[in-house]
């Protein structure tokens, strides 16, 4: 036997603006608490969470005893269905807090939906039109409320934004952006930022050495690094020794898998030797993103404005010249070998 839900047009289609508000609440998962903002539904004939969200944040879920399929107001099975499991979240709103139980379903376009059992359990007086929920039967007085017994809804855009905001930064901060890094010797300093807004962290050496003039020489940091996948790091001169000293930076790309110790090329291009000492910021670090692209092999290239001109050959008045004439077989080099 199967348990029919009437979930009412509210969740896949909000055109009834007067029987429901976005209010924020705190839902507190096994591991974090997450604020989010949810959906009051006087249309909803149950109290639902979304089931990509509850396995998202480690809300814990539970087997149901039956599966119910849940049908829209019009009869037709809904695709947030069928139900197989409830959660069971502690739940504030403003400074009511309470034990939510939730039908796992999958949302469209919501987090969390509290509907009819929610309205009657806590009998909140809710003012739709000034989006304004108060508690106040005894239940809640006795029970639930901490403080103030109002709570107001927020604008429904506002609220659909931040919970996209909320979602995309769980997914952002799931990647893990650092660099790993390892010392090889106890001396060895970890990078460090100039300030927190700067692209690279500072590079280390960790030994003494004298670059000739228009000279170059390979300086230790005695650490190696692991950037995060889809990065690579690039060492760059700092800006100060490259403008004062002439002091530039060779062969400057880590791989991501590269593990060996990171060593800086370091050139002089001045007309003086320039001494590094143990303990000096050598070069930047900086993690940048790489496209992993292959490469494979074709017959022609597609015709650009640029065409064969070599360095620095944009931006010249001959650049400018060719551009404005187009190859005449421009259409038969497109390439077709794809
Ligand atoms: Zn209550």
């Amino acid at each position: 036997m199967r348990n029919l839900y009437a979930a009412l047009n509210n969740m896949e289609a909000l055109n009834n603006e007067n029987d429901h508000i976005m209010v924020t609440i705190r839902l507190h998962g096994t591991t974090r608490q997450i604020t989010i903002n949810e959906m009051i539904d006087s249309g909803a004939t149950k109290d639902f969470i979304d089931k990509g969200f509850c396995s998202k944040y480690n809300i814990r879920t539970t087997q149901a005893r039956t599966i119910r399929e849940v049908y829209l107001a019009d009869g037709r099975p809904s695709a947030m269905g069928p139900i197989t499991h409830t959660a069971k979240v502690p739940m504030d709103i403003g400074s009511h807090r309470e034990l939510a139980i939730f039908q796992v379903a999958k949302l469209p376009n919501h987090e969390v939906i509290l509907g009819m059992p929610w309205l009657t359990q806590h009998s909140s007086r809710i003012d739709w039109g000034q989006g304004k929920i108060t508690f106040e039967s005894e239940r809640c007085t006795t029970w639930c409320l901490k403080e103030s017994p109002t709570v107001y809804a927020i604008p429904e855009d506002e609220a659909r934004e931040e919970n996209l905001k909320v979602e995309f930064g769980v997914a952002q901060s799931k990647k893990d952006q650092r660099v790993k890094v390892k010392k090889l010797d106890p001396q060895a300093k970890i990078p460090t930022r100039g300030s927190a807004q700067a692209a690279g962290h500072d590079l280390y050496a960790n030994e003494s050495k004298t670059i000739p003039a228009q000279g170059q020489e390979v300086v230790r940091t005695t650490i190696s690094i692991t950037p995060p996948r889809g990065t690579y790091g690039r060492i760059a001169p700092r800006s100060g020794m490259a403008v004062k000293h002439q002091i530039a930076v060779n062969a400057g790309v880590i791989d991501s898998d590269y593990t060996g110790e990171i060593k800086v090329v370091i050139a002089n291009m001045g007309n003086q030797d320039y001494q590094v000492k143990n303990g000096d910021r050598i070069a930047q670090l900086i993690t940048e993103k790489i496209v992993e692209s292959d490469c494979y092999k074709v017959r022609t290239l597609k015709n650009t404005n640029t065409g064969q001109q070599g360095f620095g050959s944009t931006g010249t008045s001959k650049a400018r010249s060719a551009r404005s004439v187009p190859e005449p077989s421009e259409s038969f080099n497109e390439d077709r070998t794809r």
